[in-house]
């Protein structure tokens, strides 16, 4: 992934993203989006980065650990820490046995639009929710220097194999027919293409991609290991 430099209005820097708080008030701490953890290593050349408060970077730091333990899970196909590829992972699992019986509940049976029986891991949707909430905020802030301090009116995440066709062709839709702000990261991006595939910012190949549209709304979707899908929007 590229650096971009921006050129956004600099009265809108002020504050954390999340708590509202002045920055200048306040020790902070720059927050990768998406968590580093959320990648593979090799990490891409460059990770988008918002400055936050030290009390939001830390107060998300559970539901973090839970969201990226289970992706791990999922990919493994198994709660055992053996068979995950990650040793901080491993540990984590090791000595959380809590967590691990929180994950176990996540695998259920399914039947999907075409009929077909599945096993399908359905996480904690009020964990997941936050995570994406979070990043959402870092993703339109960093792409249009817009910090999103209310909360959003719309917060959806779901495994992509639960969309139908028609649903999914509309979630891959994202190209805004307006031009984003002059100076912003996503007006250079319509401009050089770069990181750009079709609307979607590409962090990690495979791994992690968003899109943030602004149009009368502001709406931030994501899409984690081509398996989770998110959404969140603000009116
Ligand atoms: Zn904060």
């Amino acid at each position: 992934m590229q650096e971009i430099e921006e050129f956004t209005d600099e009265r809108q820097k002020g504050w954390c993203i999340h708590c509202g708080t002045p920055i200048s008030t306040i020790s902070t701490n720059w927050d990768h989006v998406p968590t580093k953890g959320l990648l593979d290593r090799p990490l891409p050349s460059y990770v988008p980065q918002v400055e936050v408060c030290k009390q939001c970077n830390s107060g998300f730091s559970l539901d973090e650990e839970y969201f990226i333990t289970f992706l791990s899970c999922l990919l493994s196909g198994s709660t055992a820490p053996e068979a995950q590829v990650n040793p901080k992972i491993q540990r984590a699992l090791a000595r959380n046995p809590a967590l691990v019986a929180r994950l176990d509940a996540a695998k259920q049976a399914f039947t999907t639009p075409s009929g077909e029986e599945k096993v399908i891991w359905q996480p904690e949707s009020e964990r997941i929710n936050r995570i994406a909430v979070k990043n959402a905020r870092g993703h339109a802030f960093f792409e249009f220097g817009e910090p999103m301090l209310r909360e959003p009116n719309y917060v959806w995440a779901m495994p992509l194999v639960l969309l139908t066709d028609q649903q999914r062709t509309e979630f891959e839709k994202v190209a805004a027919s307006g031009w984003p702000e002059v100076g912003s990261r996503m007006m250079t991006r319509i401009a050089s293409g770069a990181d750009l595939d079709k609307g979607w910012v590409v962090v990690q190949d495979d791994v992690y991609r968003y899109a943030v549209v602004q149009e009368g709304t502001l709406m931030v979707r994501s899409v984690i290991r081509n398996y989770l899908a998110t959404e969140v929007s603000w009116d």
